[in-house]
C-alpha cells in the first residue's frame, strides 16, 4: 500500500471494503460518482487479479498461498515436448547432455521402484512374522508391484517431454528445424501435458479437442501416434490460425490428414456431432491465473471484461456439457483449466455431473487420477486437498502450472 499514490490507495481500499454505503442515490456528498469514476486512477488488471487471488486463494490454499503466489510472480518453467515426426535421437541426446530428463518415461520407472520398495517391505514383514522364507504368494506380490496396472497402463509411451530437474531454472534454447523444415520440439508448460496423458488415447480412437487453439495439447495428442481421427476446434478464428501454424511447423502432411480443424462455438458441438468420440478434451477458457498476474495485455481482470470473467464458470459448464454429449457411451472426457479457482474447477465438474444425470439421463463417473500424483511427484507439486481431479500448484523449485484436470467417464 505504501508504494501506491493516495488515490490509488483509496481505490484499493474501496476494492477491499466495497463502495461507501449508499453510493449513488444516497447523501449529497457522494453525488460525484461519475466524476470520481472518470478521474480515478486506473488500477492495472494484474494488480486487480492479484488482489482477487489474495482474497480467494488464501482461504483455499491457506499456508500454501504465499509460496504459490511468489511462484506465480516468478518466471515459469517450460518443458520441451519432443516432436516424434522429426528425427528424435540427436535432440534427446543433446537435452540429456544438458541434464534434462523425459519426465513422462521417468515417471513409471520411479513409481515401479516405489511400489517395489513398498512390496518388499510388506514381504519382509510377512517373512518376519512367519519366520519362513519367501512363499509363492509373496513372490507374486513382488511381480504384481512391478506391473501394477493404473500406474503403468495410463501413460502413452510415445509422448516425450524433457524438463530440467527441480530447482534448475535453465532455459531451453529455441526449437530448430530438421532437413524437412519440421521443428524438433515444442516448448510448453510441462503441466499442460497431464490432461493429455490423462486422456490416454488408444489406437484408432476418434478424439475431439473442443477448445484447441493455439494447439499445444493438439500437438501432444498427435505425438501419441495412435489417434484414428482428431477434430480440433476453437471458436476464435485468429487463434485457429495459430493452430494451423503449429500443425504446419511440426506435423507432416500425411499425419495432418487425420486432423480436421474447425472454428465453431464449442457449446453447440453436442448437437452437431453427439455421441461420436471415444475421447474428448475440454481445455476451457479460464482466468489463466499466471497470465492474469503478469501480463496487462489481454487480461481477463481488465475492468471492461468483468462481466465476461464472471460468466466464465457458466461458459465452462456449457463447454463441458457439450464435451460430455459429444462422447460415446463408455467414452471419456478430460476437463482442464490453468486456474486454481474451485469455482472454475471442481464446481464445474459437480454441476456437469448433476445436469448430465437430471437433464440427459447420462450417468457420469469421476475417475480417480491420484496415481498421477504418485507418478509425477518428482516433477510437479500437487495440491493434496483437491476434492475431484488433480491440481498442479506452482512452486519455486518446480514452477509449472497452475493446471487442473479431471477425467469423467460417460457410463
Ligand atoms: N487447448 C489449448 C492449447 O493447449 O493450446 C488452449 C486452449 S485455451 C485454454 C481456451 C481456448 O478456448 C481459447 O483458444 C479460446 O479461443 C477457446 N474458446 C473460448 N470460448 C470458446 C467456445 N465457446 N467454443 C470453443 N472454443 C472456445
Amino acid at each position: 500500500m505504501a508504494a501506491l499514490g493516495g488515490r490509488a490507495a483509496v481505490s484499493l481500499l474501496l476494492l477491499r471494503r466495497g463502495p461507501p454505503p449508499g453510493l449513488g442515490p444516497g447523501p449529497r456528498r457522494y453525488r460525484y460518482k461519475e466524476k470520481w469514476a472518470t478521474m480515478a486512477p486506473r488500477i492495472p488488471p494484474t494488480r486487480l487479479a492479484l488482489h482477487h487471488f489474495d482474497m480467494n486463494y488464501s482461504l483455499q490454499l491457506k499456508d500454501l498461498w504465499p509460496s504459490v503466489r511468489a511462484s506465480l510472480l516468478c518466471e515459469q518453467k517450460y518443458g520441451a515436448l519432443i516432436n516424434n515426426f522429426s528425427p528424435v535421437d540427436h535432440v534427446t541426446q543433446e537435452l540429456e547432455l544438458l541434464n534434462a530428463t523425459d519426465f513422462v518415461s521417468e515417471a513409471p520407472k520411479k513409481a515401479q521402484r516405489l511400489q517395489r520398495g513398498a512390496a518388499a517391505e510388506e514381504v519382509g514383514r510377512e517373512e518376519g512374522r512367519s519366520g519362513e522364507g519367501r512363499t509363492v504368494m509373496q513372490a507374486e506380490m513382488m511381480t504384481q508391484a512391478e506391473t501394477s496396472p493404473p500406474l503403468r497402463a495410463s501413460i502413452s509411451p510415445n509422448i516425450k517431454c524433457y524438463t530440467f530437474p527441480r530447482g534448475d531454472i535453465t532455459r531451453f534454447r529455441p526449437a530448430r528445424p530438421d532437413t524437412l523444415g519440421l521443428l524438433n520440439y515444442y516448448l510448453m508448460d510441462a503441466a499442460s501435458l497431464l490432461p493429455v496423458l490423462a486422456l490416454n488415447v488408444q489406437p484408432d480412437e476418434f478424439v475431439l479437442d473442443l477448445c484447441a487453439a493455439p494447439g499445444g495439447k493438439t500437438l501432444a495428442l498427435l505425438q501419441t501416434g495412435v489417434c484414428g481421427h482428431l477434430a480440433a476446434n476453437d471458436v476464435s478464428i485468429s487463434r485457429t490460425k495459430r493452430l494451423y501454424q503449429i500443425l504446419h511447423s511440426y506435423v507432416p502432411k500425411e499425419i495432418r490428414e487425420i486432423v480436421s480443424v474447425t472454428s465453431c462455438d464449442g457449446r453447440d458441438w453436442g448437437q452437431l456431432e453427439g455421441g461420436t468420440f471415444h475421447k474428448v478434451l475440454v481445455d476451457v477458457p479460464c482466468t489463466t491465473d499466471r497470465h492474469s498476474v503478469m501480463e496487462q495485455e489481454n487480461n481477463i481482470f481488465h475492468k471492461r471484461r468483468t462481466k465476461e470473467r464472471q460468466m466464465l464458470p457458466m461458459l465452462q459448464l456449457q463447454l463441458l456439457m457439450a464435451g460430455i454429449l459429444a462422447t460415446k457411451p463408455g467414452g471419456e472426457v478430460v476437463y482442464s483449466t490453468c486456474s486454481l479457482s474451485p469455482l472454475q474447477n471442481e464446481y464445474v465438474i459437480e454441476r456437469a455431473v448433476e445436469i448430465a444425470e437430471i437433464q440427459f439421463n447420462i450417468s457420469i463417473h469421476v475417475e480417480d487420477l491420484s496415481h498421477f500424483r504418485t507418478l509425477f511427484q518428482d516433477t510437479f507439486s500437487f495440491f493434496s486437498d483437491c476434492r475431484l481431479g488433480e491440481l498442479v500448484l506452482p512452486h519455486l523449485t518446480a514452477n509449472f502450472g497452475p493446471m487442473y484436470f479431471c477425467k469423467l467417464r460417460r457410463m
